[in-house]
């Protein structure tokens, strides 16, 4: 059962105020009873002193009637039972009672006590008088020796009277201070849950979204405190919420404005999140809780997603007849991942065209400049020496222009359907027939040339890889003035690798990375001087990559370059 804070405060307060006051008045009670009975029997001894003294006269000479004369009327003076027993324990007079009648007082505690000369006490019932009596007995001595006991008593009753009226008192007391206590604790305990209940109504306004509420501290003590904390609390959770339901709502805005599809998925695939974009390429109106794959129905997504568990993936996905480029992303929290969906076909497309473009240019060029270099070579035959030098320029601007349309041409069939041809190739002959055309050409730059290949056959395309090579060795020698250009072959680990490495002017850091671009070149006036298009480069790379193989280059300004071609064994 739930108790409230005001009954348990008032509770603990009621329990331990009660028991407080009833233990005081037991306490009270019982000291001062027995403070009064020590005291009235101190009176009776007191008393008894100057009895003794008068009756012992009497005991020493006197009759027994004189001596029960003599105690009736102190009886009747001071109100006092007075006994008095010789040390047998026989009664010698009574002041109440006819002492003849009386049995053997010798074995009364306060009588046995007197006679070993102290004075004695005791409380009990008597049964002569009916009635609870304290007894006091003080020795009667006669020349020096004890010779009888006197001995005074009252009834109780009269104490008793006097400590009912002290008790009656005592509680009428004790009740005042247990209801003014109460009354104090019920506020007490009231002042206290006060505060406590607001906080607790305020709290759970809180809990159910309502960042506005306020408790006004009503207190100066640590309630204040927790009340002053609680506002700052929920007045920083006001700014904090604010602050982000603007950030969410601006995130909402910016993810719903993206053209790209944006997607949200849980760990077992189901959308938790998606936006306009990804709302069209899907064309369903129910997308939210339902699982991508139903969805999106595309073979390589599958695989994405699985990388994408970790880090960030990326690859090209085909969905519904259009082409997208897929990126993957975990959360941080590893619970969801997002799928950003970037429809490529458009530029895709016009890649396409462009290439075809420059195919088709290229081809429709080949005819009339075979032509052009033909003529002109007929011409040059007969021509006069002013004639012949300029026939001879037609010449070298023919020729650049044909080797450029043939590597374009080459180009294009690369980067589009390449007709490759898979047969064993012994690239030891084939390195030898290549040197054999470059050998000449070399040496009579004044360059040394070192060649190194061991027996090595590799799956692949003969006539690509001769072009390879070529175009690698063609280079060293256009951009090499002085020093050697070495060529080397050997298997390594499942691949064979080819190096090309020259000492001419090498290539600057900074245009490491595009020297494999289509048209990039690092100095175009010296590239233009030796006949360079831009494109040998590219074609090498694609080449490369036809075999499963790369090129990678390392190159030092005025020191050289080397170029390295990785192609797999098993081609
Ligand atoms: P190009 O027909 O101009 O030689 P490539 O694609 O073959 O075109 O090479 C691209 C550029 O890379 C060149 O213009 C040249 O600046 C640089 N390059 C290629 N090979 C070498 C080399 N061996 N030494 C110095 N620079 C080179």
């Amino acid at each position: 059962m739930r108790k409230s804070i005001f009954f348990k405060i008032f509770a603990g307060y009621l329990v331990v105020t009660v028991t407080l006051a009833a233990l005081i008045l037991d306490f009270t009670y019982v000291i001062v009873s027995s403070h009064y009975e020590r005291v009235t029997a101190d009176n009776l001894a007191k008393i008894g002193i100057p009895l003794r003294q008068a009756l012992t006269p009497l005991l020493v000479d006197g009759t027994a009637g004189a001596l029960n004369t003599a105690v009736r009327e102190y009886d009747r003076q001071l109100g006092l039972r007075i006994t008095v027993i010789d040390t047998a324990g026989k009664v010698l007079a009574d002041s109440e009672a006819d002492a003849a009648s009386l049995e053997n007082h010798r074995d009364r505690p306060e009588v046995l006590r007197a006679l070993t000369g102290a004075v004695g006490e005791s409380k009990r019932y008597s049964t002569t008088l009916d009635e609870d009596m304290l007894y006091v007995a003080l020795p009667v001595e006669i020349r020096g020796r004890t010779a009888a006991v006197l001995r005074l008593s009252m009834p109780l009753t009269h104490i008793s009277e006097i400590l009912k009226i002290l008790r009656t008192r005592l509680i009428e007391l004790t009740l005042l201070i247990i209801l003014l206590s109460l009354v104090v604790s019920a506020l007490f305990s009231h002042l206290l849950s006060t505060p406590i209940r607001a906080l607790s109504k305020a709290s759970r306004k809180v809990a159910s979204g309502d960042f506005s509420v306020r408790v006004s501290p009503r207190t100066h003590d640590e309630i204040r405190d927790l009340t002053e904390s609680f506002n700052l609390m929920t007045q920083r959770l006001e700014s904090t919420f604010s602050e982000l339901s603007g950030r969410n709502e601006e995130l909402e805005s910016i993810i719903s404005s993206m053209t790209e599809g944006l997607l949200v998925i849980d760990t077992e695939g189901k959308i938790l999140l998606f936006n306009m974009g990804a709302q069209k390429i899907i064309a369903t109106e129910k997308i939210l809780g339902r699982y991508y794959w139903e969805l999106l129905r595309s073979p390589g997504l599958n695989t994405l997603i699985d990388e994408g568990s970790d880090r960030p993936a990326s690859g090209e996905i085909e969905l519904t007849g259009r082409h997208f480029l897929c990126i993957i992303t975990p959360l941080a929290s590893r619970k969801a991942k997002v799928l950003l969906l970037h429809d490529l076909t458009d530029m895709k497309q016009i890649e396409r065209v462009k290439k075809d473009l420059v195919a088709n240019v290229s081809h429709e060029l080949k005819t009339p400049l075979t032509a052009i270099k033909g003529f002109t070579e007929t011409l040059l035959e007969a021509a006069d020496t002013k004639s012949a030098e300029y026939l001879q320029i037609i010449k070298r601007h023919t020729d650049r222009l044909i080797s450029m349309v043939n590597e374009l041409l080459l180009l294009s069939e690369l980067e589009g359907t390449p007709q490759i041809i898979h047969e064993d190739v012994d690239l030891q002959e084939l390195i030898t027939n290549v040197i054999a055309v470059y050998d000449p050409l070399i040496r009579g730059k004044g360059l040394d040339l070192a060649a190194s290949c061991s027996p090595v056959t590799i799956k692949g395309d003969p006539f690509k890889l001769e072009q390879l090579l070529t175009n690698l060795i063609d280079n060293a020698l256009k951009y090499t003035e002085k020093g050697m250009i070495s060529v080397n072959a050997e298997p390594k680990e499942g691949n064979v690798v080819i190096t090309v490495k020259d000492t001419g002017v090498g290539i600057p850091r900074e245009h490491l990375g595009r020297i494999f671009e289509r048209f990039y070149v690092v100095d175009k006036s010296r590239s233009r001087s030796m006949g360079g298009t831009g494109l040998g480069l590219s074609i090498a790379k694609h080449i490369a990559a036809l075999h499963g193989g790369r090129i990678e280059v390392v190159s030092t300004p005025y020191v050289g370059s080397t170029f390295t071609v990785i192609l797999p064994l098993s081609g």
